[in-house]
């Protein structure tokens, strides 16, 4: 398996590896809803190893074999420093850099999983489940009221803006820090807005951070 490193916009890396990634399920009421999921009191969290992540430039490999494969565009935070116990007000001086992932879901094999009880690894921390754009800087950039969007084939799928999280970042990754310590190239995935779907091989795709970044890629 190629190792993935992230990458600065115009593609040098950062120098910081990544180590986990930490996700946030229900982060926007509209989201929860269409899934029939209740709205949670505190943000759900849980973990893709460092295995999932892949460049998402490149063409995205799902399992074809497991039922549906969704897409979750979610804004994607690398952490630059680390967070332990960490206060809200020191959140935003330790995002060192903004980006786009997809919370790839597997989620027939997440539905089967959910009504067991038992836990989303097999559906959301496969190989290659994290696709994650390049990365950049977050200075002058409101991160509470950026636009998200999903084009599948040209047409708007998911359209969302951080300002619908129920948890804001700063919340986000202050909660996170008394669970597990952040350590630099952490990347926090921060919840995806409403229309998820299926990926079907041969789609073409495009991510939208606000002016911020646009990604193209495809389905392999
Ligand atoms: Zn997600």
């Amino acid at each position: 398996m190629k190792s993935y490193c992230h990458q600065r916009a115009g593609g040098a890396p950062w120098d910081l590896p990544l180590g986990k990634i930490v996700c946030v399920g229900r982060n926007y009421a509209d989201h929860a809803k269409e899934l029939n999921n209740p709205i949670p009191k505190q943000p759900l969290l849980f973990i893709k190893p460092a295995t999932a992540a892949v460049p998402m430039v490149e063409p995205i490999v799902i399992p074809y074999d497991q039922g549906e494969c969704h897409h979750e565009l979610e804004m994607a935070l690398l952490v630059g420093r680390e967070l332990k116990d960490a206060d809200p007000a020191d959140i935003p001086a330790a995002i060192v850099a903004i980006g786009l992932g997809l919370d790839l879901t597997l989620r027939d094999v997440q539905s089967r999983l959910k009504e067991k009880g038992q836990p989303w690894e097999r559906a959301k921390a496969f190989d290659a489940s994290c696709p994650l754009s390049e990365f950049v800087e977050p200075a002058g950039i409101d991160l509470n009221n950026l636009s998200l969007q999903l084009y599948r084939n040209d047409r708007l799928k998911q359209s969302g803006n951080t300002q619908d999280m129920l948890f804001s970042p700063a919340l986000l990754l202050a909660d996170i820090s008394r669970v597990f310590t952040l350590l630099p190239g952490d990347v926090v995935m921060t919840g995806t807005p409403a229309g998820v779907g299926p990926l079907l091989s041969g789609d073409r795709l495009r991510a939208e951070l606000g002016d911020v970044l646009s990604v193209e890629t495809t389905v392999a």
